[in-house]
């Protein structure tokens, strides 16, 4: 079996995804060759190194000018023009934006099957079988590959990117790819949250509601994701309030995260927050209604008032 894993990079740096992308490969046939895809502007033979330090057999990169920033028009010639060469048998990518922009269109064009957001990957004798939540994360569903090419797209954070090994080698190939006909036009591209941490790979995430009062009250949100090393969420109630930007926001329309810890200050916890967080591995809540259904899904609650328990949080976890 030959799988491709379409990797990822923002501002030259490759995203954690790409390595959970190759363990996920993996888990779907361990003794699949893997062949990572990189697509950039800039020389890539240095990032597809690391990624066979983190799995892959080999990669192949696509340099071009018209792939200075992602467009499907691009990225799709690009990808198009591997799977031609390769005829793979699966094609893994990240459950990102630009996961969820490529691999249906791709899909689309070879009138081919995607399982996307998947968050774990079982065996079941010689079948992988996928596994994805479904009704906002109240269920999940499993799925097998019957028959053909197929695209599986994979939640960041929940597949464990293997441990980087130096000694592992491989080729890094350069295919030449005419980049043509792109009608869209990336100008810039404006960042305006997640300064530091970028939210959808952040390990801890400190997520604040409605409770939270105001955009100065996000301060001390801020102050303690300093702490701990991790990014600001937030609810869309705080959104809508335009506490914080919708960047920001987690959630069934927002963005969906799974960190090692998640702290939901002043959220109530409706649904379609929860459809966004609820994978996450510890849940901390911080509310000072006791009845909140943010503690239905809590592994810890704090009953009390966020301006009293988050600067007391933060003084003792400096101590620390
Ligand atoms: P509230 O529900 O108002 O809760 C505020 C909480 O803060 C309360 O529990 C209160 O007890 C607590 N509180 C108040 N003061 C304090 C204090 N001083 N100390 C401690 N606690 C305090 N929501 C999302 O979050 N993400 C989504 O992606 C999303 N998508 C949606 C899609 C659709 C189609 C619809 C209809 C809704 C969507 N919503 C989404 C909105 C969702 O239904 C809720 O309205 C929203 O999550 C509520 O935000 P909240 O918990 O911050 O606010």
């Amino acid at each position: 079996m030959k799988l491709l894993v379409i990797g990822e990079a923002r501002d030259g740096e490759l995203r954690n995804v790409t390595f959970e992308a190759v363990a996920a490969a993996k888990r779907i046939d361990s003794d699949a060759e893997i062949v990572g895809v990189l697509c950039g502007s800039n020389d890539l033979s240095e990032a597809g190194q690391e990624v066979i330090y983190h799995g892959a057999d080999r990669v192949v990169t696509v340099t071009h000018d018209n792939l200075k920033a992602y467009t499907s028009e691009g990225y799709s010639q690009a990808v198009m023009a591997v799977i031609e060469d390769e005829s793979p048998d699966g094609i893994v990518m990240g459950h990102t934006a630009i996961g969820k922009d490529l691999t249906p269109k791709l899909a689309a064009k070879l009138e081919t099957g995607l399982i996307s957001d998947t968050t774990d990957i079982e065996n079941d004798g010689d079948k992988a079988v996928f596994i994805r939540p479904i009704y906002s994360g109240k269920a999940f569903e499993k799925k097998v590959i019957t028959s053909g090419l197929t695209f599986v797209t994979i939640r960041p954070n929940n597949i464990p990117a293997l441990e980087r090994d130096d000694s592992l080698s491989g080729e890094v190939t350069a295919k030449e790819v005419d980049i043509k006909d792109i009608k869209t036009v990336i100008k810039d591209v404006i960042r305006k949250a997640s300064e530091g941490v970028d939210l959808s790979e952040a390990n801890v995430i400190i997520a604040g509601g409605r409770g939270v009062k105001s955009a100065e009250g996000f301060e001390p949100l801020h102050e303690l994701a300093d702490v701990l090393g991790g990014a600001v969420g937030a609810s869309r109630g705080a959104c809508d309030a335009e506490y914080c930007d919708y960047s920001l926001q987690i959630g069934q329309t927002g963005k969906v995260v799974t960190p090692d810890l998640y702290i939901a200050v002043g959220i109530s916890g409706a649904i379609q927050h929860l459809a966004g967080m609820s994978n996450s591995k510890v849940i901390v809540a911080i509310n000072k209604d006791p009845e909140a259904n943010i503690f239905n899904v809590a592994d810890y609650g704090i009953v009390g008032d966020v301006f009293e328990v988050i600067p007391k949080l933060t003084d003792e976890l400096k101590q620390t």
